[in-house]
């Protein structure tokens, strides 16, 4: 398994940033490293009570850390290369994502109840395991449940179905009940933990990324709320996929709300938001008989297309 460590900084790590300055830095809305380093030093003086000469330092220094100079395009290159593609388990279904759901990336699925989104999730939980030759990564899994879906037994009949012993898959799958939105995204720094700790994790899963969020942020004024906060949660999930050469899999309900009648049937919750922070986004929907149809949407470097698997008692399969 390639081995990466990329260092995680925080405010203090930044000339004349103590904990003080950091805890201001915190209150104003600064979350990362990022926003100091897109500063300019007048405003983060006023902000920081800081001198400008510190707050010049400290937002260079920002930069420096972030590595937010140009590379030349061989290192993108070399970055794309160690990309790794989890199969789903159908071959049309890894052909219509270039190849399986990759790392580096957040791959979103949405649709109906009963579309499929739990179910591929079940089989991506067991597919990370194999080794690379297989369609795996070799790896462990993260599986953060807000809808109280994961089942250990569809584990263990995917499992089975691929000659695997199933107590040691379950044993590489690490799972939480997310109750709230809160503790959802506390969730994805509990995750940075158990990769400091060495455990291999190649794949988080968020089924779903929405519910909590939907449930609690009602009213219409608290739209805009919502939707900042949901925006910050991928960003962090998608930190993670760079950081650690990690694939995310998210899954999101659509609408069915009868003001939505004359609009598209089709509409992710969430909407632009989770759509711009999304690498891949595929549409999940039930076709004949037990047949499941994807569809690609949007992709950075693949063909808009459909095609067609199904879900049969040992998991995801093309025909
Ligand atoms: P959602 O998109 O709401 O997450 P799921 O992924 O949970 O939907 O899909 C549920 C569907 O998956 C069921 O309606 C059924 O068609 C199929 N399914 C679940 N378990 C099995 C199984 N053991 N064998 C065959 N099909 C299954
Ligand atoms: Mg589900």
């Amino acid at each position: 398994m390639p081995k990466e460590k990329k260092e995680e900084f925080t405010f203090t790590d930044l000339p004349g940033i103590g904990t003080t300055t950091a805890s201001k830095l915190e209150d104003a809305g600064c979350s990362d490293l990022m926003s100091i380093a897109v500063m300019n030093p007048a405003d983060l003086s006023t902000l920081a009570d800081i001198s400008e000469t510190i707050a010049r330092k400290a937002i260079n220094a920002a930069r420096k850390m972030l590595k937010l100079e140009f590379e030349d395009a061989t290192q993108y290159l070399k970055k794309r290369k160690e990309v790794l593609k989890i199969s789903t388990g159908s071959i049309n279904f890894n052909n219509l994502l270039g190849g399986g759901i990759e790392t580096r990336a957040i791959t979103e699925a949405f649709g109906a109840f009963g579309s499929g989104k739990s179910q591929l999730a079940h089989q991506l939980a067991v597919n990370v395991q194999l080794p690379v030759e297989r369609g795996g990564a070799n790896a462990k899994v993260v599986w953060i449940d807000s809808e109280g879906t994961f089942r250990p037994e569809r584990i263990q009949q995917i499992a089975e179905g691929l000659g695997l012993d199933f107590q040691k898959t379950l044993k590489n799958i690490f799972v939480a009940r997310a109750f709230n939105s809160d503790h959802q995204i506390l969730l994805v720094d509990k995750v940075k933990d158990l990769i400091k700790r060495g455990e291999p994790i190649k794949l988080v899963i968020v089924d779903s990324i929405t519910s909590h969020f939907r449930a609690e942020f009602t009213g219409r004024g608290q739209l805009a709320d919502r939707q900042q906060r949901i925006n910050k949660h991928l960003h962090n999930l998608m930190r993670l996929a760079e950081s650690s050469n990690i694939a995310i899999y998210i899954t999101n309900q659509v609408m069915s709300d009868p003001a939505q009648m004359f609009g598209d049937p089709t509409k992710a919750i969430g909407g632009h938001i989770i759509g711009h922070a999304s690498t891949y986004r595929i549409y999940l929907r039930k076709g004949k008989k037990d047949a499941r149809v994807a569809k690609m949407i949007d992709s950075p470097n693949l063909p808009d297309s459909e095609c067609v698997f199904f879900i049969t008692e040992q998991g995801i399969v093309d025909e």
